[in-house]
């Protein structure tokens, strides 16, 4: 079983028939679950169908960056609402997007900071999208409190480095914060997941000890995805989450054409290949990274 943390099923272009087809596929891989995430109140809504509909469907609900300049509070309240609903496990996908905007930068600094307030007062999982604003997107989550030590007293631990696959932990990151419980080592979550990240290896090992948990999908496999690569080569598997950002981002060997929620698959085998562990070994602790982060039982 494998898992797609970050997917769009509800894609607004999908007619109900292309989304039903594609349903079908996933039921016929061996793809477990996703979190078909939202970029807007409307797509929110269908996301939520999305979970209705499907039992391995759950849903991110919150507004994209794209959608700084026209976003309302009434929208916000709007997301409020869905996020009650028992199938929405996240608020996202939030955060900063500097590469496409350009000239709403406040009003991006505005949302994202209101949907972290939120997601603290709901006390739910994060999903942040940052593009060309590595260091601000990490700077307003610690001013809002996204890694306070008040919120990873919410979420229960995650399993410490080596600790769920010790074939996979092939470097010296060693967790401060680490404490055992029932005999498991653990260390404490901030439930904040990095979508899609691109930012620098360093960076991906300090987001992991403020608390975060970062997400990979279609660059690990590409040629020039060497950054990427490289990010989860030093992270250990236990902060590693598998996506595919589908319809975007297609992984090798099928770059280039619409990306589908099972094309995780080839995400998976390349970090298991980096890791130097089997396909079925990563399949398996990524599944269960998933389930842990969005609380799925
Ligand atoms: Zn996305």
């Amino acid at each position: 079983m494998i898992f797609d943390a970050h997917t769009h099923l509800n894609f607004e272009k999908y007619t109900d028939g292309e989304r039903q087809a594609l349903a079908a596929e996933i039921e016929s891989s061996e793809l477990g679950y996703i979190i078909d995430v939202a970029d807007c109140v409307s797509s929110a809504e269908q996301a939520l169908r999305d979970a209705e509909d499907y039992e391995w469907c759950y849903a991110a609900v919150g507004i994209h960056p794209d959608h700084a300049s026209v976003f309302t509070d009434a929208d916000i309240e709007e997301i409020r609402r869905l996020a009650a609903h028992p199938k929405a496990v996240a608020i996202g996908e939030i955060g900063l997007d500097y590469y496409y905007g350009t000239d709403d930068r406040d009003e991006q600094q505005d949302l994202f900071r209101k949907q972290i307030r939120l997601a603290n007062e709901l006390r739910m999982p994060i999903m942040i999208h940052s593009r060309d604003a590595n260091q601000l997107t990490m700077d307003i989550l610690t001013e809002e409190g996204a890694f306070s030590p008040e919120r990873k007293t919410w979420f229960a631990g995650r399993p410490a480095p080596g600790s769920m696959s010790p074939g996979a932990f092939r470097n010296d990151m060693k967790m401060a914060d680490e404490y055992s419980e029932g005999g498991l080592r653990l260390v404490p979550d901030a439930r904040v997941q990095m979508h899609c990240y691109s930012g620098s290896p360093e960076m991906a090992e300090e987001y992991v000890k403020l608390g975060a948990t970062i997400s990979l999908g279609g660059p690990v496999t590409f040629k020039n995805g060497k950054k990427a690569a490289e990010v989860v080569r030093r992270i250990p598997i236990e902060f590693l989450l598998s996506e595919t950002d589908a319809p975007y981002m297609a992984p090798e060997p099928l770059r280039g054409r619409p990306n589908k929620p099972h094309y995780v698959e080839h995400v998976v085998r390349r970090m298991a290949m980096i890791k130097g562990i089997s396909y079925e070994e990563a399949s398996r602790v990524l599944t269960e990274n998933g389930k842990r982060f969005f609380g799925i039982v």
